[in-house]
């Protein structure tokens, strides 16, 4: 039977404040715990919230780079439950009324076509504590410093059709937080969490089915994973004559499969109501019109402009683009040594690897960006060949110095003179009288050994060009 897959994601980001979303206490992470949470964030009887204005701007920036609606009105309202990390026993959360209203995302597919994904709403929150199991023997310990952090909540549609279009999103959703500097999107520490809504249905067929939702996913490679195991589960139970149930379900990474948590029968009543605490979120014009002027250029009009403007392919142009800080770097290479594709290359080929190898963020990459160029530009005006380039960039690497100084230092500035390779070139035929011979008689491959002679002879620093162009002019 043919099935239709539909999944909507809510994905929850921790907002870059310095301080939580209705408190002073500090939002920084890896502190001992339980000594950043504050009377207000545990809620203690006399506290007042009041809203950070840097997590509303933040927010407001978001709906801006999704071309969504920003409510002009919007209201905080207690959500209602029980849980250890959650001492006060309501979260502060958004509810009837989001600030970010309808916007929506481009995603690129494998067949290089595109597809828009409705986002419905993002709503200001904040954290509750965390649970800790790990540590303890037989009890669990409980952390209260995040309790206030501010978050923004990302639901989607439910517009997208396959387990590669739900990463596609996700990471374009990671990308825009990321770019427009509102989180640090750094999912080993819970600051990009996922919840993937699931459904099936048949082709054709306007009602959605029944949805099981996976909770706090953190990395995109269990999120692909999750639901392609999920959309299996479903089509099996279906097809064996069974209904799918409405139910919370886990995903279990070491095992590849998802477990119930809790079905519908047992849902939390939350009994939302507005926070008397806390008057509506009123965001004028000229808020709007300020975070809009504080907007960087977003990763696809940057892609776009890398294709025109440096004329990149649009595979190179994705890559490059794919965070903030990459995309800087490349174009300060670009604009050093003024050949973008030449620095596309390097950026994206010898410098790629090495960081990879290193497993380096290209923000802690040991040779800087102007450097880099200056190498380049040592390749562009014939002082080496790209070949020595990438010994020097090595030497750049562990630290010898810049381009030049490594160029110097090791004597590799490529021998230029004609006579002086012409005098090379004639000792090298003359000492292989036998390949000459052969290579004469038709035996065209052995031209690769005479070059290889020559640069062996100047320890590769001859120019490859005039090298070939003197022993086709010798041989032939
Ligand atoms: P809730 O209030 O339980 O969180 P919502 O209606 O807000 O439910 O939907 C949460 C997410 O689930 C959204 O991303 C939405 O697109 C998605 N969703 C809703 N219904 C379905 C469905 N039948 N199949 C797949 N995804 C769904
Ligand atoms: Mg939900």
């Amino acid at each position: 039977m043919d099935w239709e897959v539909v999944i909507g994601l809510e994905i929850h980001t921790q907002l870059a404040t310095r301080s939580k979303i209705f408190s002073a206490a500090s939002t920084t992470y890896g502190a001992a715990p339980n000594t950043q949470a504050c009377a207000v964030d545990l809620g203690l009887p006399g506290v007042l919230p009041v809203l950070n204005g840097q997590a509303v701007r933040m927010a407001v920036r978001f709906g801006l780079a999704i071309d969504a609606e920003i409510a002009r009105r919007s209201v905080f309202a207690r959500k209602n439950y029980f849980y250890p990390d959650l001492p006060k026993g309501y979260q502060i959360s958004q509810y009837e009324l989001p600030v970010v209203g309808r916007g929506r995302v481009e995603i690129a597919l494998d067949d290089g076509t595109t597809r828009t994904i409705g986002v419905t709403r993002a709503h200001l929150e904040e954290d509750a504590g965390k649970s800790l199991h790990e540590d303890f023997q037989g009890m669990t310990g409980i952390d209260l410093n995040r309790a206030g952090t501010p978050l923004l909540e990302i639901v989607s549609e439910p517009d997208m059709r396959s387990a590669r279009e739900a990463v596609a999103y996700a990471r374009k959703i990671h990308q825009i937080v990321r770019y427009i500097g509102i989180s640090d999107g750094n999912m080993q520490e819970g600051s990009f969490r996922m919840d993937v809504n699931i459904s099936i249905r048949h082709p054709g067929e306007t009602r959605l089915g029944t949805r099981t939702e996976l909770k706090n996913l953190n990395s995109f490679r269990f999120l692909e994973r999750a639901v392609l195991y999920e959309v299996e589960r479903q089509i099996d139970v279906v097809e064996s004559g069974g209904a799918v149930v409405q139910e919370t379900r886990l995903y279990d990474p070491d095992r590849d499969e998802t477990r119930s948590m809790r079905s519908k029968e047992e849902a939390n009543d939350y009994r939302y109501f507005p926070d008397p605490d806390l008057l509506p979120l009123v965001i004028d014009d000229d808020l709007i019109e300020a975070v809009r002027t504080e907007l960087p250029e977003l990763p696809d009009a940057r892609r776009s402009r890398f294709q025109s403007e440096h004329g990149l392919s649009e595979y190179d142009a994705g890559v490059l683009t794919a965070s903030r800080e990459l995309a800087d770097y490349f174009e300060t290479v670009a604009e050093a040594c003024g050949d973008a594709k030449l620095a596309a290359n390097w950026v994206s080929g010898e410098l790629a690897a090495a960081l990879n190898k290193a497993g380096l963020d290209i923000t802690a990459s040991p040779v800087a960006a102007p450097d880099l160029g200056g190498l380049l530009k040592r390749i562009l005006d014939n002082t080496i060949s790209g070949k020595i380039a990438k010994q020097v960039f090595e030497a750049m690497w562990t630290g010898e110095g810049d381009a030049d100084a490594v160029i110097e230092a090791r004597g590799l500035k490529q021998i230029t003179d004609t006579g002086a390779i012409e005098k090379i070139v004639d000792e090298v035929i003359a000492a292989n009288p036998g390949q000459v011979e052969q290579y004469r008689g038709g035996k065209a491959k052995l031209f690769g050994f005479f070059v290889g002679q020559v640069m062996k002879a100047t320890q590769g620093k001859a120019n490859p060009q005039q090298v070939n162009a003197l022993l086709k002019k010798k041989l032939g």
